[in-house]
């Protein structure tokens, strides 16, 4: 491969070609996935993305774009020595609107550095995951995140009001003008929400910001059974105004946290299941919760914490957002993204370990997620990376009970063979369409949400 117009485009300090400095872009955060690649490209402006892309087009190169390499489904990982076309070095964040409530940004900037230039501004941006620090807000564009603040919020494509993007021409599409009202013609920053770097790439975002609450507290509440646990998520849902978000973990998730993070854990009694509830308003939040129809409940459990400042939150937030982390580090799991429908959620948390254990009763699972949207993260260790017969039938158990196969992570590659589960044929061949169109030779991550087809 020529890489001499690449470099002449990126300068020399945006062309890494040497595989020693190349290895953080070619394995993905869990570590399932592996690849190489010639190059790793470093454009900073969107005319640098445009002219790689282009070039790429002509000479019938693939490429993986690339944001904080934290996706959980192997879709920012060049396995068959795609070059990875990384956003790292497009950071800016070019404009907080403060008159409209609007953030500009490139697509590399942090969900991190985003949130805190709002809150700067008296600004909140309504998408948080514990990956903040990492995920890019192309990537978070690009697999529509979802994370803890669904509830409120929504997910990312909720946030999205205009988009500058590169398709698979080399051509710039898209606007930031961030018009409240438009509807001209088909939404392509609602096309491109989730679209996971298979149509085009994500250069810059105009975002939604919100009103911060002026109150935030969060409570963890303890359960000695699962179904205990899973009728209180809806009762808080119905009875508390301003629940921001609602998350469970169970407990051999918590003790996985707290023996490799060193934490001790919120009661001496092992307890079955745990809800953290995060509620955001105006001030008087603990008096509308004491006249709220669960204050019976919460005065009369044993397990009950409050965090009511940040230190305390924090405290209590450490124990769900840490989860990732420490089953990543006691092995490489198999990480499964469902969500269920209204009413499922229940029987899907009592008989999952049995549709698990009926292929293999040798795994380790560890089951967390947000609950207030029926979205659990099942992570499975124990079978070999390449061996999908568990994920086959749990994700056929989510199907069977109308639930989704990727509730936020996407499809990426470790979901392509699995697509039919929840698509028809012909929605998957309007896919296909569609992504020939904005991407004719196929060079946008081949691999991702379709099987791999030669270009
Ligand atoms: C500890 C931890 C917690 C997490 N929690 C959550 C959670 O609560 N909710 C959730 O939804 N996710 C979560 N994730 C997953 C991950 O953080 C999100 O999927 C995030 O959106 C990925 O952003 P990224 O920049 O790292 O993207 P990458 O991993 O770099 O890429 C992800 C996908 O997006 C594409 N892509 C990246 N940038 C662009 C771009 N500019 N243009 C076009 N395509 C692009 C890639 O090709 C790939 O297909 C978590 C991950 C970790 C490690």
């Amino acid at each position: 491969m020529k890489l001499e117009s690449l470099r002449t485009i990126l300068g020399n300090d945006g062309i890494v070609t040497d595989p020693s400095l190349n290895s953080a872009y070619t394995v993905d955060w869990t570590r399932r996935y592996k690849g190489y690649t010639p190059a790793v490209l470093l454009p900073r402006t969107t005319g640098q993305v445009s002219q790689i892309v282009k070039w790429c087009y002509e000479n019938a190169i693939a490429l993986v774009p690339q944001g904080g390499n934290t996706g959980m489904v192997g879709g920012a990982t060049p396995v068959n020595g795609e070059l990875v076309l990384s956003l790292k070095r497009m950071t800016a964040i070019e404009e907080v609107d403060d008159a409209t409530g609007q953030i500009v940004t490139q697509a590399g900037a942090t969900l991190g550095d985003v949130q805190q230039a709002a809150s700067q501004l008296g600004w909140k941006y309504g998408v948080d995951l514990s990956a903040r620090d990492s995920a890019s807000i192309g990537g978070t564009i690009a697999t529509n995140a979802g994370g803890s603040q669904v509830l409120r919020y929504g997910n990312t494509r909720e946030q999205v009001l205009s988009l500058e993007a590169v398709s698979g021409t080399g051509d710039v599409i898209g606007d930031l003008r961030g018009l409240p009202k438009d509807n001209t013609g088909y939404h392509l920053p609602g096309l491109l929400c989730g679209s996971e770097g298979t149509l085009a790439v994500v250069t810059r975002a105009r975002l939604r910001l919100v009103k911060p609450p002026e109150e935030e507290l969060s409570i963890l509440l303890g359960f000695r059974s699962l179904n205990e646990a899973l009728e209180i998520v809806e009762e808080i849902r119905k009875s508390l105004d301003d629940v921001q978000a609602c998350e469970i973990f169970f407990h051999n998730g918590l003790s996985l946290v707290c023996e490799r993070f060193e934490i001790i854990p919120p009661w001496n009694e092992q307890l079955a299941a745990y809800l953290l509830v995060d509620i955001g308003g105006q001030a008087g939040l603990e008096e509308r919760i004491s006249n709220s129809p669960l204050s019976a409940f919460f005065n009369a459990s044993h397990f009950v914490a409050y965090g009511n400042d940040s230190q305390s939150r924090k405290k209590l937030w450490q124990y769900r957002d840490l989860h990732t982390e420490a089953i990543s580090a006691a092995g490489v799991p198999h990480k499964l993204d469902v969500s269920l429908p209204h009413g499922k959620l229940n029987e899907f948390c009592n008989n999952v370990q049995e549709v698990i254990n009926a292929i293999d009763d040798q795994t380790q699972s560890f089951l967390f997620g947000h609950a207030g949207d029926g979205n659990i993260h099942v992570n499975i260790l124990g079978p070999d990376p390449e061996d999908l017969e568990v994920d086959i039938a749990v994700l056929k158990y989510v199907a069977s009970l109308g639930g989704s196969i990727s509730a936020e992570h996407g499809i990426g590659r470790a979901k392509a063979h699995h697509l039919y589960l929840n698509r028809t044929p012909t929605e998957i061949n309007i896919f296909q369409e569609i992504k020939s169109i904005f991407d004719p030779a196929g060079i946008l991550n081949p691999g991702t949400i379709f099987p791999q087809q030669e270009i």
